[in-house]
C-alpha cells in the first residue's frame, strides 16, 4: 500500500498495545457518557430506539466517492450498510419517531487517512421523525448537542482534562448558512468552490476553522447529494437539507433532510441522478405502497467523541479504528 504513513498503520495494527493508553481509557469514559446522554435525550423527546440493521438488498447510495461493501447472502448480492436511510423510511410507517446507533460501512478512498476524520467503519445516531420539517429536526439536533454536552461537562470534568475549560455549550439558535452562502464566504478566503458540487474536505475544514461555535449549512444542491433528500418547490434544484459543522477545524458533524417519499418523484431523481432503479426493488415497491414524509438526520458518534474530548485524531474516538487501507485489528 502507497502513501500511508508508516506509523499510523504500524500503531492501529498493534491497537493490542496501543488501546491500553491512559488517554484512551479516558476517551472512552466520554464516549460512554456522550451515548447514554443521547439515549436519555431522544427517550424523553419520545423516540423510540430500534436495532439497525446491518445487511441488506440495498444501502444508501450517498457516500461520497466511498464504496459499498457487498457480501453473498445465499447466493443474492447483499449491501452492508452505509446508512440505515432506507430503512428509517420503511419504519416511520409504524413509529413516528424512532433511532439506532447504526453501524456503518464506507470503503473511504485512501486519502481519507488525511483529513484525520473519516473512519471505514463508524456508528452514528441515525433518527427520523415523521411528518417533521428541517427547522423541526435543526431545532431537534441543537437542543441534543448542547444537552451532551452540558452532560459530559457536568460528569466527565476529569476524563476530559485541559479540554474541559475549553469545550463550553454553544449559543442556540446556530448560525445558519445557506449552501450558496457558505460558498460565497469561501470565495472571500480565496477557496474557489465549484456550485453543484460538494464542499470539499479541506474547504469545509477551513470555514470550520474560521468559527467558534457549530454552525448549519442548508439547501445543497441535488446534483450533489442523494435522492432521497426532497427538493425544494420554489427553487427546483436546491434540497431542503443540511449539514452541522463543528467549530475549530473538526468540521462535518450532521447530514440530515427531508425525505422525498413520492414515488414518482423519487424515480425521476434516481434517472437524474445517474442511478438505476431496477436496483431499488424494496424501497420503491414501499414507495408504491405509500410512505409518510419525514425529516431527520445522521451524527457520527466519533466525530461527536473527537469533538468533545478535542481529539486530533477520529482514530483515537474509537476502540477498534478502521482506517482507509489499513487492515488492523
Ligand atoms: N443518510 C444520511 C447520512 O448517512 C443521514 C440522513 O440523511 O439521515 O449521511
Ligand atoms: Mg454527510
Amino acid at each position: 500500500m502507497k502513501n500511508l504513513p508508516l506509523d499510523l498503520s504500524e500503531s492501529l495494527r498493534k491497537r493490542y498495545l496501543t488501546v491500553r493508553n491512559n488517554g484512551l481509557a479516558n476517551v472512552f469514559k466520554v464516549q460512554d457518557e456522550i451515548i447514554s446522554s443521547i439515549r436519555a435525550f431522544l427517550k424523553n423527546e419520545g423516540f423510540t430506539e430500534i436495532l439497525a440493521p446491518i445487511i441488506g438488498p440495498v444501502t444508501d447510495p450517498g457516500i461520497r466517492g466511498a464504496k459499498q461493501v457487498t457480501i453473498d447472502y445465499y447466493g443474492v448480492p447483499f449491501k452492508v450498510m452505509s446508512s440505515m436511510i432506507l430503512y428509517k423510511q420503511m419504519i416511520i410507517t409504524a413509529l413516528p419517531k424512532v433511532f439506532a446507533l447504526s453501524p456503518n460501512i464506507r470503503l473511504e478512498p485512501l486519502e481519507t487517512v488525511k483529513t484525520r476524520r473519516h473512519l471505514t467503519e463508524f456508528r452514528q445516531i441515525d433518527l427520523e421523525v415523521a411528518y417533521a420539517t428541517c427547522d423541526e429536526v435543526i431545532d431537534l439536533g441543537e437542543r441534543m448537542l448542547c444537552q451532551v454536552i452540558a452532560d459530559v461537562k457536568a460528569k466527565c470534568c476529569k476524563e476530559l482534562g485541559e479540554r474541559c475549560k475549553t469545550l463550553t455549550v454553544p449559543k442556540r439558535p446556530f448560525k445558519r448558512y445557506t449552501y450558496k452562502e457558505a460558498l460565497e464566504i469561501l470565495e472571500n478566503m480565496g477557496m474557489k468552490v465549484n456550485y453543484g458540487e460538494e464542499i470539499p474536505w479541506e474547504a469545509e475544514e477551513a470555514l470550520s476553522k474560521a468559527h467558534m461555535e457549530p454552525f448549519w449549512i442548508t439547501n445543497y444542491p441535488a446534483t450533489a447529494r442523494s435522492f432521497y433528500y426532497m427538493e425544494s418547490e420554489e427553487s427546483p434544484g436546491v434540497l431542503k437539507d443540511f449539514d452541522l459543522v463543528y467549530p475549530e477545524g473538526f468540521g462535518e458533524a450532521i447530514s440530515g433532510g427531508e425525505r422525498e417519499y413520492r414515488y414518482e418523484r423519487l424515480v425521476e431523481r434516481m434517472r437524474r441522478g445517474g442511478e438505476d432503479p431496477s436496483q431499488y426493488g424494496w424501497y420503491l415497491d414501499m414507495l408504491k405502497a405509500g410512505i409518510p414524509p419525514s425529516a431527520g438526520f445522521g451524527i457520527g458518534v466519533e466525530r461527536l467523541t473527537r469533538f468533545i474530548c478535542g481529539l486530533e485524531n477520529i482514530w483515537d474516538a474509537v476502540p477498534f479504528p478502521k482506517v482507509a487501507g489499513i487492515p488492523s485489528p
